[in-house]
């Protein structure tokens, strides 16, 4: 009975080990497959070694055994109380100074020169003017003169990235006069079901920060440079996962491609989701892909609880990493707010250095979170970031691709990800376990679907 009882916790161990190596191969992760492997072959080794030694009458090796497994379980599952406390996110009442919109990567490289926005923008913000030239010469991602153009592949990409123009039309509109009455909760949870049901994997709510709104329209469909107001009380805050299979063969078009992909079933949501509330008779405007944000949705979308924000500069899900496209939906219909989640992504960035080390254009930081108007987080280079990016011709997504979050939502990983959560040491072990398993530098695989065409 006591030999039984102590092998419990061996049996645990091996266990584990077996699952990891089996999805490892259904994951056709084959390094991973294979260090699992020869690590539950030396456990089982081990473990039967111990077991035998019992029989003979020479307990230590099992109680040894036991302990050691036991103690593992404990040291990565038992919580320990979080140490850190980043403010990575804005709001809590502190003054933090809006960001203009026309700052932002995107609407400086959409600038035409001789145009009065480019001559008034440059005149303001002369410092950006060399670096955004280069920029501003490439007109948009899938052209011939770009490293990874592919004549049959990328024209998919501008043609994908045009119709989620035509959305934009949608995003706001006249509000039904009669208006349905709803109360807080009853309305979370409708509206959450219905995000859910359009295809939303994550949803939450968040109060709208107003630090969290564009001071000033960068990008259409309002004139450039105007001023926004945006006074709605409460964001919904969804998410869209990339297909993981996809994101592993980073950079390729076919990446971009899943991006749009994305990024349309976003633009769906969001101005379904907002024209059915202005339907019940509630003002609300959807902020989706196709140049039309009026708020951050990195941090809206942490506040709203759907993950952290992390060293790679957006929002990092518990369950699916960096590897999620965002939308939002701002409104006046009363709802009950998410409280921001802690699953250890913070900590955990702040010694993983893994999307830093394998961005081919040393975009991301290195060195500790840094104050940024008022709020203390990593803020990548977004112009050494782009550049790249045109000299591709795709949004590259290495950093998505490296990320041990991006793992797909198994079992396995998920016990990880609840060690990641609960334990310092945890997150220890698994950053050197991810450099072990997948490498530091993990290469792209390629697509199953391309090798047979
Ligand atoms: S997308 Fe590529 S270039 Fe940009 S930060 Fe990520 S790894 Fe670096
Ligand atoms: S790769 Fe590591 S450091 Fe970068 S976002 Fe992911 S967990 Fe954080």
């Amino acid at each position: 009975m006591l030999q039984l009882l102590l092998s419990i916790p061996a049996a645990a161990v091996a266990i584990f080990l077996a699952s990891f190596a089996f999805s490892s191969v259904a994951e056709r992760e084959r390094r991973a497959a294979f260090v699992s492997a020869i690590l539950l072959a030396i456990f089982l080794a081990i473990w039967l070694w111990a077991e035998s030694q019992w029989r003979v009458g020479h307990w230590t090796p099992l109680l040894v055994t036991s302990l050691a497994s036991l103690c593992a379980a404990l040291v990565f599952f038992v919580p320990f109380p979080s140490r850190r406390a980043l403010q990575t996110v804005p709001g809590n009442g502190s003054s933090v100074t809006r960001v203009d919109e026309r700052d932002v990567i995107f609407s400086r490289a959409d600038l035409v020169e001789g145009s009065p926005e480019y001559e008034e923008y440059y005149q303001r913000r002369p410092e950006f003017k060399d670096v955004d030239r280069s920029l501003q010469s490439v007109s948009e991602m899938g052209v011939p003169e770009q490293e990874m153009y592919s004549p049959l592949v990328s024209p998919l990409t501008s043609s994908a990235s045009r119709i989620l123009k035509r959305n934009i039309e949608l995003v706001d509109g006249p509000v039904s006069e009669k208006r349905t009455k709803l109360g807080a909760e009853t309305a979370t949870r409708l509206v959450k079901l219905a995000a859910s049901r359009l295809g939303a994997e994550a949803v939450g709510i968040a109060p709208l920060a107003p630090e969290c709104v564009y001071s000033h329209v960068g990008r259409g469909p309002e004139p450039h440079g105007s001023q926004i107001h945006l006074s709605y009380p409460w964001v919904v805050c969804f998410a869209v996962p990339m297909d993981y299979d996809v994101v592993r063969g980073a950079p390729s078009p076919w990446n971009t491609i899943e991006t749009h992909s994305c990024y349309a079933q976003v633009s769906r949501i969001g101005v379904v989701l907002a024209a059915w509330l202005r339907a019940l008779g509630y003002a609300a405007r959807a902020h989706v892909p196709g140049s039309n944000y009026q708020v951050m949705l990195p941090p809206l979308a942490a506040l709203s609880g759907l993950g952290e924000m992390g060293r790679i500069g957006v929002m990092v899900s518990r369950s699916f990493g960096p590897r999620v496209r965002l939308g939002a939906v701002t409104t006046e219909l009363a709802l009950v707010p998410d409280a921001p989640t802690r699953s250890g992504i913070e900590e955990f960035c702040a010694t993983c250095l893994k999307c830093a080390v394998n961005c081919p254009a040393g975009a991301i930081p290195t060195s500790e979170p840094q104050e940024t108007r008022g709020v203390v987080k990593w803020t990548i280079s977004a112009e050494r970031c782009y550049k790249y990016w045109c000299k591709l011709g795709n949004d590259c997504g290495i950093c998505l691709r490296v990320c041990p979050f991006s793992k797909p939502d198994t079992l396995v990983h998920d016990v990880i990800r609840h060690s990641v959560k609960a334990s310092p040491l945890g997150r220890r072990v698994a950053i050197a376990a991810d450099d072990l398993f997948y490498g530091k530098r993990p290469v792209p695989m390629l697509l199953p679907s391309l090798k047979e065409i």
